[in-house]
């Protein structure tokens, strides 16, 4: 009777355990499932990894096929028990309460690469967990004790024999009695590192730029809206640096996207160097980037930093044997002064930028609130001038270029202007910037060739012959693939000697590619096309571009003629500029003329030509052909 009593009790024991058994494999079923899910609804969300991860989730499906199945053959057997925690993929375990003992399933070896005997010791295992992990692991296992709560499950790392660490799935079941001690405890763990890993790669393809590798848009948008509500909660600021790059539609378009790529790289590479700890530094679309500084930045502070980002990018950026200047424009938005929202705050960090391109870019702006309609009024101007385009609303005025010793008329400046039907006559220092950023300046300027062209054909044929038609050329026309081809076609369908072509460029087409506008320039000249140096004197460094360039000229910029303000005013630079284009060889053209004394200025200093109000201002064609019929007749 005795033995057939201690039967009963080992057949139900047995029975129980292959029960809670039975409970926990269903368990870890379930979350393996839910997992899995999970994953499937990221996949879709980014189907760059899909491939990958479907093949893993049918890897998960056939563990879990194998899993039920060893399920099925579960009887009531006690070897059956130990072939299910053998056979399972988990780490079954065991704990014991009273003599401090923990038992694996010969899969921690597989797993882990420990044997069961090395981590028998209870408190041995707090011994492997990732130090990250390990005190909230403590406190959810004191919290499930202290809440008497059943089951519960745990994500954290755990320390491999190799040193390596695996993240398992923890699921651990405890049982108390009625004075609400633990009596048993047991569980099973899970390795999901494949599964971390690609949640991993999830993670980074949506929230960080493949290209330089920093946080992105999306990331952007939740890190600032934390930081709003943070900064609402404790009433702190945190600013916004918006940064687009200058010209660097120009690299992508002329070197391809793999140097723009690396030219990206690079610069977010240099932004990095210079933030503290209050700083992240995030990439938005094209080539954009935005600082954000955290903890309540002064705005004199911002400034430091705006010109730090400024001076990070100065020196040049050299990529597979070219050398690169990058600059950019930035706008500084404060929260909460300038909004309250994320897309608030950048609407307003855009316009700022947009501020700082229109200022000659290479600088940064604080938001105010005036600036607001900005970004929509280039909006509206860049839709305006493509219907501009078509009908035909652009117009060439033409400013005479006189002959300093002969004061002799010896060619004409052509200049646009842009007679809108409804806001009248506008002047290019307002439209031209909107139509580079555009690039609708590449069909314009193609308009302006051809005009400039035809109209000089036209005074050639009424017999004035010793002259040149003056035109000017943005950085992005040159960059053009078919701009030297375009040139020569036009000239040659037109009939107008080359000679008579005369292409002002401005140092900003250098800053890109230096070779491929040099080799450019040198066809244009080998075809006898005129090239000169506009608004000289402006740039940084001049002089090493006046010794590198194909050019005959050089205009020197109006700001010069200005410093000129009596005969012996030897601190004026204008006569150590003519003697140093005279030395190379170059004509000098004097830019913006508006006195007499400037004018004998100009003379003294052997001065070829200039232009400029003291002669005439820019005007329509029809003046010129009077004016030229006049000096003709003279
Ligand atoms: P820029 O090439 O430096 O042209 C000279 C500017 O100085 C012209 O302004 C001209 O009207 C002005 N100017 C000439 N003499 C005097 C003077 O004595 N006093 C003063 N105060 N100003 C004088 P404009 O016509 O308004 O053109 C401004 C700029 O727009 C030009 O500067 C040029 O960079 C650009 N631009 C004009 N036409 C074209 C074009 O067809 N294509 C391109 N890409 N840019 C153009
Ligand atoms: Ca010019
Ligand atoms: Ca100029």
């Amino acid at each position: 009777m005795k033995i057939y009593n201690v039967l009963i009790y080992f057949v139900i024991a047995l029975i129980f355990s292959l029960l809670i058994l039975i409970y926990i494999l269903l368990r870890n079923i379930q979350l393996r499932t839910r997992a899995e899910k999970e994953l499937r609804m990221k996949n879709e969300e980014l189907t760059a990894i899909y491939e990958e991860n479907i093949a893993s989730d049918e890897e998960l499906k056939e563990n879990i096929h194998e899993l039920i199945q060893k399920q099925e053959e579960l009887g009531r057997s006690g070897d059956r028990y130990r072939i299910v925690a053998e056979s399972t993929m988990d780490i079954i375990w065991e704990g014991d309460l009273i003599n401090k003992k923990r038992f694996f399933s010969e899969k921690v070896y597989d797993i882990l690469g420990y044997k069961s005997w090395e981590l028998e010791d209870l408190d041995l295992w707090f011994t492997i967990i990732h130090p990250e992990d390990l005190e909230w692991v403590k406190e959810g296992i004191k919290h499930q004790v202290d809440e008497k709560i059943a089951l519960k499950t745990f994500e954290y790392r755990v320390k491999c024999k190799t040193g390596n660490y695996k993240w398992l799935l923890s699921n651990t079941k405890c049982e108390f009695d009625e004075n609400g001690r633990g009596t048993a405890v047991f569980g099973a763990f899970t390795d999901i590192s494949e599964l971390k890993e690609q949640q991993q790669k999830i993670n980074n393809l949506a929230y960080y730029d493949s290209v330089t590798g920093l946080p992105n848009r999306v990331r952007l948008r939740e890190v600032v809206s934390d930081e709003i509500e943070n900064c609402a909660e404790i009433n702190s600021k945190f600013a916004l640096i918006f940064m687009d790059l200058d010209n660097f539609k120009y690299i992508n378009d002329s070197y391809g996207h793999m140097t723009g790529d690396k030219l990206l790289l690079e610069t977010g590479k240099r932004l990095v160097r210079i933030l503290n700890e209050n700083m992240t530094a995030f990439k938005l679309g094209g080539d954009e980037f935005i600082i954000l500084i955290k903890a309540s930045p002064l705005k004199e502070e911002v400034e430091v930093y705006s010109k730090a980002l400024l001076e990070s990018l100065a020196s040049p950026i050299s990529i597979d044997g070219d050398m690169f200047h990058v600059t950019h424009s930035s706008g500084i938005v404060f929260y909460p002064e300038n909004g309250l929202s994320f897309d608030e705050l950048l609407k307003n960090a855009d316009t700022a930028m947009y501020k700082s391109k229109e200022s000659g870019k290479n600088t940064y702006t604080f938001y105010h609130r005036v600036m607001g309609n900005l970004a929509m009024e280039k909006i509206k101007m860049q839709a305006n001038l493509e219907i501009a385009l078509e009908n035909k609303e652009f117009l060439l005025y033409y400013q005479p270029i006189i002959d300093v010793a002969l004061g002799k008329i010896t060619g004409f400046e052509a200049l646009i202007r842009w007679i809108h039907p409804k806001n009248g006559f506008i002047f290019p220092d307002r439209f031209i910037g909107a139509a580079e950023e555009s690039g609708i300046i590449i069909q314009i300027g193609k308009w302006v060739i051809i005009s400039a062209c035809k109209y000089a054909k036209s005074i050639y044929d009424s017999g004035f012959r010793n002259f040149y038609i003056s035109v000017n050329v943005s950085a992005l026309q040159i960059m053009q693939k078919d701009f030297t081809d375009f040139v020569l076609s036009t000239i040659e369908d037109i009939g107008l000697p080359a000679e008579l072509i005369l292409i002002e460029i401005t140092e900003s087409v250098l800053v890109e590619s230096m070779d491929l506008v040099i080799a450019k320039l040198n066809i244009l000249k080998d075809n006898n096309i005129k090239i000169a140096l506009d608004d000289f004197g402006c740039g940084y460094s001049s002089l090493t571009y006046m010794r590198m360039l194909p050019i005959n000229t050089i205009k020197i910029d109006k700001s010069f003629i200005d410093d000129i303000k009596s005969e012996d005013d030897v601190k004026s630079l204008t006569g150590n500029i003519i003697l140093l284009a005279k030395q190379l060889g170059l004509n000098v053209i004097g830019e913006g003329v508006e006195t007499q004394e400037q004018l004998d200025y100009l003379k003294r200093h052997g001065c070829d030509m200039f232009q400029g109000y003291l002669v005439s201002k820019p005007v329509p064609a029809v003046e010129i052909d009077n004016l030229l019929k006049r000096e003709m007749a003279s």
